[in-house]
């Protein structure tokens, strides 16, 4: 008999997962189960939505849900709808692919304004997550501060900073994009607490900022006189170096040349900032993970093992590591040489890989009425009803 294991959360890492664990092993069986109604994670609720370069990969994920020995289970959430215990006892082993869940916090006063936003928030807004349908008020959003100087940041800045031309081609949520369009956005400012020879950024992303339309992207010379750490690998090296030439072309630009002055400002640590001095300000500094059972038989994998780093691919060669790991255990510790067990479907009712594809079916008609690549469901009622037919 094949060993059966869940794979909770259905983003890339689990997805990953699952690639990993059906080349190692075709014959096993496999439980992707989600809290959404929806697959991907953060590959649809996280990557921007003017990447759709990078949502591509899900055309690799859904060649995996057409596996014969691949279940979706969407709309169940462990701890609520079944419990850590049960899915331990019912599979030969859990692996833990549940990411990220909240908004890591400043701790400096006056971040729990109605003003000031997790990025978590923010993006699960921009993206249609169900679970975020309310944005902030832009109407009044002339200076915004967005602190981080991560992949997040450029992320939101950059989607806060586009036109609508620039964001025609994109799956923002409608109401999320006509209320940026039409927000008095005048100066962004991408906040790091450290030099910008710390910056975690990555070359394209940054390069990215000094090409947009209505937005002009400048920094003060002077921070730029910065040396990169010489003990980091030579990768990060080069990263930084090339980060710092980008930096240098922004001091060159005129703060007002274009109707929103981008800024990037250095060593500003959050405790030296006055949140109320900006309409809006969206903390992009990371994040932090749900609980789950640090038990035999419990394989962490991605963001829930590592933490909240690393872009897409990084999650391929961590996850398909992790599978190498379970198949040794399963082989160790449950052999399945005996009598086959009948396997009793411990999981409640859920929306399947055809509920799914019902659900996609629906965005992506409604996208392309519109020339988008998709027009977002973002309410869990609807989602539920167009899953189930
Ligand atoms: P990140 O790259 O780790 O950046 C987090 C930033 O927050 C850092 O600059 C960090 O500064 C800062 N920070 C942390 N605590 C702070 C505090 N209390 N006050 C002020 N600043 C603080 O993380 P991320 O931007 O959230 O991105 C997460 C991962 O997703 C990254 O691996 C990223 O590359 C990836 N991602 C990739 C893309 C893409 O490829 N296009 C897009 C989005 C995200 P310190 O360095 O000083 O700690």
């Amino acid at each position: 008999m094949s060993h059966h294991i869940a794979i909770v959360g259905a983003g890339p890492s689990g997805f990953y997962a699952a690639d990993g664990l059906l080349r190692g092993d075709p014959a096993v069986r496999i439980d992707l189960i989600d809290r959404l109604p929806t697959p991907f994670g953060l590959v649809r609720a996280g990557v921007a939505p003017d990447h759709q370069g990078t949502k591509a990969v899900t055309r690799q994920f859904d060649k995996l849900l057409a596996q014969p020995n691949v279940r979706f289970r969407g709309g169940i959430e462990v701890g609520r709808d079944i419990s850590w215990e049960a899915l331990q006892a019912a599979y030969d082993a859990v692996v833990v692919a549940t990411g990220m869940v909240i908004d890591r916090r400043l701790g400096v006063p006056g971040e729990d304004s109605a003003h000031v936003w997790g990025s978590w928030r923010f993006v699960g807004w921009l993206n249609g997550h169900p679970d975020f349908r309310r944005g902030p008020d832009l109407s009044r959003v002339k200076r915004v501060a967005v602190i981080g100087n991560g992949n997040v940041a450029i992320d939101v800045a950059r989607v806060l900073a586009k036109s609508a031309d620039e964001m025609a081609k994109s799956d923002i949520v409608a109401e999320a994009g006509a209320a940026i369009v039409a927000a008095p956005v005048t100066e962004i400012e991408i906040i790091g607490r450290r030099g910008p020879e710390h910056a975690s950024f990555t070359n394209n992303e940054l390069a990215e900022m000094g090409r947009l339309a209505r937005a002009v992207a400048v920094t003060d010379a002077a921070a730029l006189d910065a040396a990169v750490p010489a003990t980091d690998p030579t990768p990060e090296r080069l990263r930084k170096t090339r980060n710092l030439e980008i930096l240098k072309g922004f001091a060159g630009n005129a703060p007002g040349s274009k109707p929103i002055t981008l800024r990037f400002c250095f060593h500003a640590p959050a405790e030296t900032l006055r949140l109320e001095d900006y309409d809006l300000v969206v903390t992009c500094i990371g994040y932090g993970g749900a609980d789950f059972p640090k038990a035999d038989g419990v394989f962490p994998v991605g963001w829930a093992k590592r933490g909240p780093s690393g872009t897409i691919p990084t999650n391929r060669a961590d996850s398909h590591a992790v599978a190498q790991h379970v198949l040794a255990w399963l082989k160790a510790n449950t052999p399945k040489d005996g009598p086959p067990k009948d396997f009793v479907d411990p999981l409640p009712d859920a929306v399947d890989a055809a509920g799914w594809q019902r659900i996609d079916k629906a965005e992506v008609a409604a996208g392309a009425a519109e020339g988008r690549p998709r027009v977002k469901l973002t309410d869990w009622a609807a989602l539920l009803k167009v899953a189930k037919g």
